[in-house]
């Protein structure tokens, strides 16, 4: 049990506009997520942490795992308030259910097309550079505002990546990184930093730096209700 991914299906969903959170929402009859635990039960992933909003646990147990028979989902268990103590849960969980593991791959449940090629080029990455996120650089211009919203400087585009996930880390390595967040989240809450991948963890706590790996222009988040339109042309 070397490899693990954590899928993260924890968050509100509030710029879907649902009242579904957006894991839940169906594409061609079937939820969100199934799509992506489908493409982790389908990879070289060893085992899943399935990281869900507090009290939908037996919810998920049933009509995601059992319903679509998973075999890889080793625990299904409560997120937090924001990304990153889903994360750390889904750590915590690592360390209790599979000690062994060696690399984690953090994903976001609202991204059901990570392909088996993703996950084999950030497996083959994470081995050499223990860090590694997958991501595609940017189409768009993209631009830096000032606080009054005016353009203020142009990044150079062919050095602009958008990132996605699988973030994927030595186990090790990303434990102890989340462990010193959670010891300075206040300061940085003073300080007005959002974290909003692991990426920024390691950036921000460790010396390490974390190598980019291709991903694919599929590789969406459902976020916004036009999403969902643009994954049901891709399906
Ligand atoms: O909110 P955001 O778009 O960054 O969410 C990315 C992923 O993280 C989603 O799959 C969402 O369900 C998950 N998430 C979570 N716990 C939170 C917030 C988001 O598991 N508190």
């Amino acid at each position: 049990m070397k490899t693990t991914a954590i899928v993260l299906a924890a968050g509100q969903g509030k710029r879907m506009g649902s009242k579904v959170a957006k894991q839940y929402l169906l594409l061609k009859g079937r939820p969100v997520l199934y799509y992506t635990l489908k493409a982790f039960e389908d990879s070289l992933i060893d085992s899943v942490i399935l990281v869900t909003k507090e009290g939908e646990e037996e919810y998920c147990r049933k009509e995601m795992v059992e319903a679509y028979g998973f075999q890889k989902v080793t625990a299904i268990v409560p997120g937090g308030r924001e990304r990153y103590h889903s994360v750390f849960f889904g750590l915590k969980a690592i360390s209790q259910y599979i000690p062994e593991c060696e690399y984690v791959f953090i994903h976001d449940g609202a991204r059901p097309f990570v392909t088996n090629e993703m996950i084999v080029r950030a497996y083959e990455e994470v081995k050499r550079s223990k860090a590694c996120v997958v991501g595609m650089p940017v189409k768009d211009t993209i631009k830096i505002a000032d606080e009054d919203g005016y353009a203020k400087t142009t990044p150079k585009r062919s050095r602009v990546w958008a990132v996605q996930t699988p973030q994927v880390f030595s186990f090790s390595f990303i434990m102890e990184a989340y462990e010193q967040l959670m010891k300075n989240e206040g300061s940085l809450r003073e300080k007005g930093i959002a974290i909003t991948d692991d990426a920024m963890v390691v950036e921000t706590f460790t010396e390490k730096k974390v190598k980019l790996v291709e991903g694919s222009y599929q590789n969406i988040k459902i976020t916004t209700p036009e999403d969902l339109k643009i994954a049901e042309a891709f399906l």
